[in-house]
């Protein structure tokens, strides 16, 4: 961990401490990243304005002749009813439209809040919009649900769950239910990749984009050149890969949709989070630079792939040219590139590393009964594991991996690895990852049933 060594010499160490602490202390850098979700209606373009910081993602407002089209629609009722409040104060008129950037609850939670604030409103997605979750539910997955609680921070206490690196910390009603309940729906779908739409006397088009999401879309608003792009931009590495456990997210697509984006050549952009870009020069310079920093990783990892390399070796070598990693809308707050490199290698080969020995490996019980052995007992091992937690907290768990899996289940293992999670986890910047470690240390030293899965 970067830290100071307290020894009080002079103020102006400290001062140097204090600035060291804030560029490259993760924890500080999180801080730092809240003012980015500090809530505010911005005035994006003439009768365009983004209500930010109201909860996890932004809602839009297009004003026309007779009506305003809304774009994204808030997490619940609350966050939707505030912001609808605030857009109040600006026009009366009633909502002729709504977009849906893609099917995440974070974006759709709110709906049946701006569809009551209009007549026979227009409700626009894709086809296929909610094409992620209704796997999950085909498949009768549920298990998703524990872990993007974990990657969300829901249950750490307020200190500690910074924010998610996106948006700030929120801890939404059950906007899922109330979205089903409130029989909100979308009413309209695109037929075709291009859609154009016109309705409150607003003119928009709608533009398949698959990326972060298999349904989602961007919305161009050629009057003031604005794009609204969903959750293919947000200022962070984005998240090829959620921990909470996805699909492949497609890249190539995803640099797809960028490179379209681009080529609308926009003078503002509104990400599906954090604040929007003003200005052509910086919106064009930031796309760019995601689109090619993505493509930059996809071509290192199919690289190393076609060399034969395995996940493991691939996020050893694979990494983000400097021009990029210096920008802070590329910094991994959100999405992690070492997760991503392995999201590509899966969704592209599937689980097999292509090594032999990974096709039928030791159960982890059969493994961790040699590796006792080899240490010469359980004792030693625990001793080994307490003496590294400083120098190499990765291993203490792993070793803590060990005497879990043959059941040595007690207070002493539990609490050890939770320390070692927790200084994992303090040292990472990625706050999903960092909520993860967070959440498991806490069951750890709290439960003792749920051990099994947690310790896995
Ligand atoms: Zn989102």
């Amino acid at each position: 961990m970067k830290t100071c060594t307290i020894v009080p010499i002079s103020i102006a160490f400290l001062l140097f401490c204090n600035i060291n602490l804030a560029a490259g202390n993760p924890e500080a850098l999180l801080q730092e990243r809240n003012a980015e979700f500090k809530q505010d209606i911005i005035e994006v373009a003439p009768n365009v304005y983004t209500a930010v910081g109201y909860a996890v993602s932004p809602t839009s407002m297009i004003i026309g002749e007779s009506g305003i089209i809304i774009i994204d629609t808030q997490i619940d009722s609350s966050a939707a009813q505030a912001v609808l409040t605030e857009f109040r104060k600006i026009t009366e008129k009633p909502v002729a439209g709504i977009v849906l950037t893609h099917g995440h609850g974070d974006h759709t939670g709110g709906l049946h809040v701006f569809a009551a604030a209009g007549k026979d409103v227009q409700i626009w997605a894709r086809k296929n919009f909610n094409q992620e979750s209704r796997k999950f539910s085909n498949a009768g997955l549920t298990i998703q649900g524990t872990r993007g609680a974990r990657q969300g921070g829901f249950l750490l206490p307020p200190g500690s769950r910074i924010n998610n690196g996106v948006a700030k910390q929120y801890f939404p009603e059950r906007g899922g239910e109330v979205f089903a309940a409130a029989g909100a729906k979308p009413t309209h779908y695109l037929s075709e990749d291009r859609q154009r739409v016109r309705t409150g006397g607003i003119e928009i088009d709608l533009v398949a984009a698959t990326g972060e999401a298999y349904d989602e879309l961007y919305v161009w608003y050629p009057k003031e050149r604005v794009v609204f792009a969903g959750d293919n931009f947000y200022k962070s590495w984005p998240n090829l890969y959620a921990i909470r456990g996805t699909p492949y997210r497609d890249v190539l697509a995803w640099i797809n949709s960028l490179s379209l984006m681009i080529n609308e050549k926009p003078k503002h952009l509104v990400g599906g989070h954090t604040r929007p870009i003003l200005g052509e020069e910086q919106t064009t310079i930031t796309l760019t630079n995601y689109r090619d920093a993505i493509r930059s990783i996809f071509d290192q990892t199919i690289a190393g792939m076609n060399r034969g390399l395995t996940p493991d070796e691939l996020v050893e070598i694979v990494k983000l040219p400097e021009k990029y990693s210096q920008l802070d809308y590329l910094r991994e707050y959100y999405g992690n590139i070492e997760w991503g490199v392995r999201a590509i290698f899966s969704g592209y080969l599937g689980w097999f590393d292509g090594n032999p020995s990974s096709l039928f490996p030791l159960s982890p019980e059969e493994e961790a009964k040699e590796i006792v052995k080899l240490a010469g007992g359980t004792d030693v091992l625990l001793s080994k594991a307490r003496s590294s937690l400083l120098k190499n907290p990765q291993w203490t768990a792993q070793l803590c991996d060990y005497l879990l899996a043959l059941g040595y289940a007690d207070d002493d293992v539990r609490h050890l690895k939770a320390d070692a999670l927790e200084l994992i986890g303090g040292e990472l910047l990625t706050a999903t990852g960092r909520n993860y470690y967070f959440s498991v240390a806490k069951q750890l030293r709290e439960s003792t049933d749920s051990v099994g899965p947690i310790a896995q």
